[in-house]
Parts: structure tokens; C-alpha cells; sequence
């Protein structure tokens, strides 16, 4: 009997912890919802999309998970869904800032309109800062948690994406660095997750993915594509305490991609 509670304990790495997930509605965000669930965390989705993070909270059929409707660049909504947190579910553990957006590439810098630059570091970046303030404020006097990011291959590389997109991932890892430093000394562990492509709405969208395409091309790991449940393996692993050391690391998920380009036209 012992073994088998001692294995299943094992199973279920975020047992008794909160987290929040923005953009927990759909693609990246909506596997770790159900990835941190069945790890036996209770979850927070706030995302716009309200009608897919009700029917994720509807089809995890599950007390355990709610959806806050969360525009991630208002600070009031970031507030409100930290806030809700703490108010459902008594604390908050995990914070994941995932939401995110891409907008039509334009190559040429002197095509870009400030409103587009504005409104992708808006949400990317302004988002993760909200959300890794309101995180903090509730962290700091709890003297623990965990913070991640989700940034991308485009955080370590130029070249791959639009000015705006690389421009926020590179600043969400400065973001990431800069809390991670200061926040260590509250027990708080800051990192980010740095996918290479994955073929959810937002990237199926930009980048004209099918389930096989463009993989083949660009992947350095030949006969693995990255899924969204990849990813939210990573973000378990930084959230649960398995990864208790680990602060202020940019754990890049490219198959070896970013050792062998820097940037392609
Ligand atoms: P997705 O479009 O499937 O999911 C993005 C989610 O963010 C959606 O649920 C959307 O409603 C939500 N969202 C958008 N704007 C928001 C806002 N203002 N406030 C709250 N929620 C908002 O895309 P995804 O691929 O799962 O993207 C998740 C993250 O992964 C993003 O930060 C993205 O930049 C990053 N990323 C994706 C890839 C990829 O290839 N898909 C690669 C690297 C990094």
C-alpha cells in the first residue's frame, strides 16, 4: 500500500498548488491547463476568449478549474484574476504569463505602423509585466512561487519572426531575468519557456503551418515536431518543485535550432 500512495503522490506533481494560465483558452496555455490539472493543481484560466475557456473548464468537468475573463494589457484584469486566485482558491503558486499574440509580418521596418509594434509588445510584454507584478504582490508576503513565461525561439534569435513578436520575446526574458534576481531572495523562482514552432491557431495562422509542413524545413531535430503538450510539460516542470533550484533560466523547447541558426531570410 505504502509504494502505490508513494508512486501515485509522485504522479501528481503540483498537488495542493495554484496557478494562473493566461491564455489558458486555447493552443500552448490550454494544455497546461489540463496537463497542470491532472497534476493536481487547481487552475485559474484568464483569457479574452470566454467561450473557450468556459468549454475547457466545462470539459475538465472539474471543481478545480475556473475560467476569469483576463485581458492581460488591462491591469485592472490582471489584478482581478491574481486576485480571484487568492479569493476561490486561498493562494497562488504558479504563474503562468502565456498569452500571447503575432501580427501579419512585414519584413521591411519601414512597413510597420507603431499601433502594430504597440499592440504586440502590448499584450507579449505589457502582459507578462502585469502579470508577473500582481504574482508578485501576493508571492512576496507568501515567500514562495513560481513564475514562467512563455516566450520562444524568437527570444534567443532575430530573423524568424516579425520586429514586433521578436522584439517582445526578447524582452520577456529580460523581464524574466530582472524579476528572477530580484524575487530569489522572497523564494520566488522566475523563468521562461522558449518553444520553437507549434502548430496551434496562432502559429497555424502566421506561419501557413499544416500538422507536417514547415517542420521538416526548419526543425533540427529531424522526426520530432513539437505539440502544445511539450510545451506544457516544460512549464510542470518549472512549476512544480522538482525544479526548486532553477531561477532565472530561459529553457529553450528547439530541438537544437538556435545552436545551428541565427536567423534565416
Ligand atoms: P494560441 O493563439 O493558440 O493561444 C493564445 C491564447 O492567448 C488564446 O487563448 C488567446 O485568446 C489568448 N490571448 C490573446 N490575447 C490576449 C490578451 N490580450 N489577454 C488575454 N489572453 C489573450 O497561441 P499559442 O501558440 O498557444 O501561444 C501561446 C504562447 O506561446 C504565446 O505567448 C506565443 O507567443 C508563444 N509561442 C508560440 C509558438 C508557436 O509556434 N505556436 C512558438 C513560440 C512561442
Amino acid at each position: 500500500m505504502t509504494s502505490v500512495s508513494l508512486v501515485s503522490a509522485a504522479a501528481r506533481r503540483l498537488e495542493g498548488k495554484v496557478a494562473v494560465i493566461t491564455g489558458g483558452a486555447s493552443g500552448i496555455g490550454e494544455s497546461a491547463v489540463r496537463l497542470f490539472s491532472k497534476h493536481g493543481a487547481k487552475v485559474v484560466i484568464a483569457d479574452i476568449r470566454d467561450d473557450l475557456g468556459h468549454s475547457v473548464c466545462k470539459d475538465l468537468n472539474s471543481k478545480s478549474t475556473s475560467f476569469v475573463h483576463c485581458d492581460v494589457t488591462k491591469e485592472t484584469d490582471v489584478e482581478n484574476a491574481i486576485n480571484f486566485s487568492v479569493s476561490k482558491f486561498g493562494k497562488l503558486d504558479i504563474m503562468f504569463n502565456n498569452a500571447g499574440v503575432i501580427e501579419v509580418a512585414k519584413p521591411n521596418i519601414l512597413d510597420n505602423t507603431k499601433a502594430e509594434f504597440e499592440q504586440v509588445i502590448g499584450v507579449n510584454l505589457v502582459g507578462a509585466f502585469l502579470g508577473t507584478k500582481h504574482a508578485a504582490r501576493v508571492m512576496v508576503p507568501a515567500r514562495h512561487g513560481s513564475i514562467i513565461t512563455t516566450a520562444s525561439v524568437c527570444s534567443a534569435i532575430g530573423g524568424v519572426a516579425s520586429h514586433a513578436y521578436t522584439s517582445s520575446k526578447h524582452g520577456v526574458v529580460g523581464l524574466m531575468r530582472n524579476t528572477a534576481v530580484e524575487l530569489g531572495q522572497f523564494g520566488i523562482r522566475v523563468n521562461c519557456v522558449s518553444p520553437y514552432l507549434v502548430a496551434t491557431p496562432l502559429a497555424k495562422d502566421f506561419f501557413k503551418l499544416d500538422d507536417n509542413g514547415v517542420y521538416s524545413v526548419y526543425s533540427n531535430l529531424k522526426g520530432s515536431l513539437l505539440k502544445p503538450e511539450d510545451v506544457a510539460e516544460a512549464a510542470l516542470y518549472l512549476g512544480s518543485d522538482e525544479s526548486k533550484y532553477v531561477s532565472g533560466h530561459n529553457l529553450l523547447l528547439d530541438g537544437g535550432f538556435t545552436i545551428v541558426n541565427q536567423g534565416f531570410s
